[in-house]
């Protein structure tokens, strides 16, 4: 297989770096972005030969992908996750819209999309000769790096905060990682990995320290150009941490356009965060091109609970240039959608995908976001991985009161 990366460069000065050798961060401490000779690209790949590729979920976009073998590309049976259109919305939210969808990106291995940007990093260390993999983790991001280097027979160390959801500390341990707890923060774990890393010799792949998650992250946009037929939505809600995810479908729309593959408007993207993390609408609001550190971060939904963002100003441009903009909403919201969502659609969504819905809600409330509006709401996690209200009613099997059943 051939190769269509030109070269790296720093997302911020364009300082330029070769490919084919292991990169971190720029020399001004910023994310190093993947570049694609996107000329050669055209002449000799069709959107027809993605159409009718047969590898598994993302890796059909392999040739806008950086992994140049192969051998190399690690799978663990990735699937293109569905749009579910969202049909009792005015149950849910008291208004009738006819183009609102799910991408449920739950169905995804480990059960979330952190399994894209992780796939392709631990895809990349294998391709680099990488032998040992280390990650400061709150959430999914562990079990997903886990789960992929234990594929590849790479070795992977994780360490969480204390107040990791038990349940993905326990995961990511019976993947295959040797995994520990530490009494502080993300910021500080990821502090205990960097200050490893001579005497242990792993590679750190914590958010955008290293250039390839995002080049995985952004397969959700190609995807959702393809399932749309080459069309892309009028507005995409994004639950919004580090912002891997915002920054690789906003990098690859502008590809796709390169191409020629898609001709159509770029979607609003409208990044949205829990009040109790919301460092990057704080920024948004105040016209700032980086965002402050976010004191005594608390929110239910861990994945966006990331109080600062090497890629803050990557964030705050997508969503400035796109037209979009960038909301926070309460944990009470999310936990009431969250519920709303279940009964009404049979979706049990992660908090983090019933944040976006409720800010959806919020934007038509506003006049943001219009009901003609054609909308994709990213639901990046299986709700099965955190807590659940608790079944209370019981039923005596020798004496059963049929009366409960017609309440
Ligand atoms: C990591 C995570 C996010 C945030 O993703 P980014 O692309 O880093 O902003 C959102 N939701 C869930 C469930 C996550 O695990």
């Amino acid at each position: 297989m051939r190769s269509y990366v030109s070269h790296l460069e720093c997302a911020y000065s364009g300082e330029r770096f070769d490919r084919g050798i292991v990169h971190t961060i720029s020399t001004i401490g910023k994310p190093i972005v993947v570049k694609y000779d996107l000329e050669r690209l055209s002449k000799e790949i069709t959107r027809s030969s993605i159409e009718n590729s047969r590898k598994p979920g993302f890796w059909r976009y392999s040739p806008l992908l950086p992994v140049t073998s192969e051998e190399n590309m690690v799978s663990l049976g990735e699937v293109i996750t569905p749009l579910i259109r969202l049909e009792n919305l005015s149950t849910i939210l008291g208004f009738e819209a006819e183009s609102v969808f799910i991408k449920d990106e739950s169905r995804l291995p480990t059960g979330s999309f952190k399994a894209r940007g992780l796939g392709m990093a631990v895809s990349m260390a294998k391709e680099l000769g990488i032998r040992h993999l280390s990650i400061p983790t709150n959430g999914n991001a562990g079990s997903a790096l886990a789960a992929y280097a234990s594929r590849a027979g790479i070795r992977c160390t994780v360490l969480c905060p204390d107040n990791t959801p038990e349940i993905n500390i326990r995961e990511t341990q019976i993947q295959g990682a040797s995994t520990h707890i530490v009494n502080g923060l993300i910021g500080e774990c990821g502090s205990i990995i960097s200050d490893g890393m001579e005497e242990i010799g792993w590679f750190a792949v914590s958010t955008l320290k290293e250039p390839y998650r995002i080049e995985g992250k952004k397969t959700m946009g190609l995807e959702l150009a393809e399932q749309m037929d080459w069309n892309l939505p009028d507005v995409i809600f994004y639950p919004t941490g580090g912002g891997t995810g915002i920054i690789g479908m906003w990098k690859c729309f502008h590809e796709l356009k390169e191409l020629g593959w898609i001709d159509c408007k770029l979607p609003k993207m409208i990044s949205v965060q829990s009040t109790g993390c919301a460092p990057i609408v704080k920024a948004w609001e105040e016209g700032s091109e980086f965002a402050e550190f976010w004191e005594n971060a608390e929110t239910i939904s861990s994945g966006i609970r990331v109080p600062s963002a090497l890629g803050d100003f990557l964030i705050l441009d997508a969503v400035r240039s796109s037209g979009g903009l960038a909301m926070a909403v309460s944990d009470e919201e999310t936990l009431e959608i969250q519920e709303q969502v279940g009964k009404t659609e049979g979706l049990l969504l992660c908090p983090e995908g019933a944040a976006v819905v409720a800010a959806y809600r919020e934007c038509i409330k506003t006049g943001s976001v219009s009901t003609n509006d054609s909308v994709v709401l990213f639901n990046t996690a299986t709700g099965l991985k955190y807590p659940m209200p608790e079944v209370v009613s019981t039923i005596d099997k020798n004496n059963v009161d049929y009366s409960i059943f017609s309440k």
